[in-house]
């Protein structure tokens, strides 16, 4: 299958020395041309430095980002487009809208050329902005419809991987269901590939075909979004889904398993499992041994949990298959 970014073993860090965070460690993951995969977790887990080091924001300490795209420009802005949780933070708020879309059709120009106005209406159009929007500056639109600018500006970079970091999170929420159904015509209008950061469950069930979850920097749990969301095989995932009574789970995975106490500190994370300070099933294996990414229901859903993986001892994994 056409594999079109392909992730191994990334690292992340910020700060030098004793101060390092690693953000983000030794995640693996690769996406395929035209799917939707969602990231999840909480804030401090590391969902949004994968983004950033897939967009060429932040650099790798580890690891390796292969990329089956056309452009070589991939990381630079040429192939890739990230669209921000802040449409705000994203636009030149002293450019007309209209310029801010055509702005990556004009890489390094400082004046936007008229010529590329047409284009760029065109555009605002096709993400439901009307003509007469397109001289207003960003600080003259409402948040909705700056996300929109943003949207449209991604359509003009002609990326086909679009990194969306929370892209809705800032909306209310029945402009949070006008924008995941836009993000979705375009996905299938123009063959795009999404990666899509968020931490609210429903709006990865509306978009996503298969979710990663993350937990102080490490992917706990990924398989398609079905499958994860109805028979979610590890506690913290578990946990999540708990706490969101709008998703519908099977009786049997909504174990009593809400998280308990506070995120422990990302620079310091727990010996073995990093969730065991907070998961209600820790056993002693669970301090001193990491538990790895493996099968879970089938071949497309793994998670990383002793529960899931018996111990060598027990004789269970020498059984014939
Ligand atoms: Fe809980 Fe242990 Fe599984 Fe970690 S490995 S999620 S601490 S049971
Ligand atoms: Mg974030």
């Amino acid at each position: 299958t056409d594999i079109i970014v392909d992730v191994r073993n990334l690292a992340v860090e910020y700060g030098r020395g004793r101060k390092t965070l690693r953000a983000v460690d030794d995640v693996s993951f690769s996406v395929h041309r035209g799917e939707t995969l969602a990231i999840i977790g909480e804030s401090g887990s590391g969902k949004s430095s994968t983004a950033h080091a897939l967009a060429g924001l932040v650099g790798t300490a580890a690891g390796s980002i292969t990329t089956n795209l056309d452009s070589p420009a991939f990381g630079k802005g040429g192939s890739s487009h990230l669209i921000f949780q802040n449409p705000t933070s994203a636009l030149n708020t002293r450019m007309a809208s209209w310029a801010c879309v055509a702005e990556p059709m004009a890489p390094g120009r400082v004046r936007i050329p008229q010529s590329l106005r047409p284009k760029a209406v065109e555009l605002l159009r096709r993400v439901g902005l009307g003509a007469e929007l397109a001289d207003r500056l960003p600080t003259q639109l409402s948040g909705g419809q700056r996300q929109r600018v943003t949207i449209a500006r991604a359509l003009a970079s002609k990326a086909p991987l679009i990194l969306c970091d929370e892209p809705v999170a800032s909306l209310d929420v029945s402009l949070q269901e006008e924008v995941l159904q836009l993000l979705a015509e375009l996905r299938d209008e123009h063959d795009l590939t999404y990666i899509f950061i968020s931490h609210d469950l429903g709006s990865v069930a509306r978009i996503a075909d298969r979710v990663a979850v993350m937990y102080l920097g490490r992917i706990v749990e990924i398989g398609p979004v079905a499958t994860v969301l109805r028979t979610p095989s590890h506690p913290y995932t578990q946990a999540l889904l708990a706490a969101a009574p709008h998703i519908e789970l099977e009786r049997r995975s909504r174990r009593k398993a809400l998280v308990r106490g506070e995120l422990p500190d990302p620079r310091n994370p727990p010996s073995g499992c990093r969730f065991r300070t907070r998961c209600p099933f820790a056993m002693d294996r669970c301090a001193s041994e990491s538990p790895a990414l493996r099968a879970a229901s089938n071949s497309a859903h793994s998670s990383a949990c002793h529960l899931s993986s018996p111990a060598t001892s027990t004789g269970i994994s020498n059984l014939p298959q």
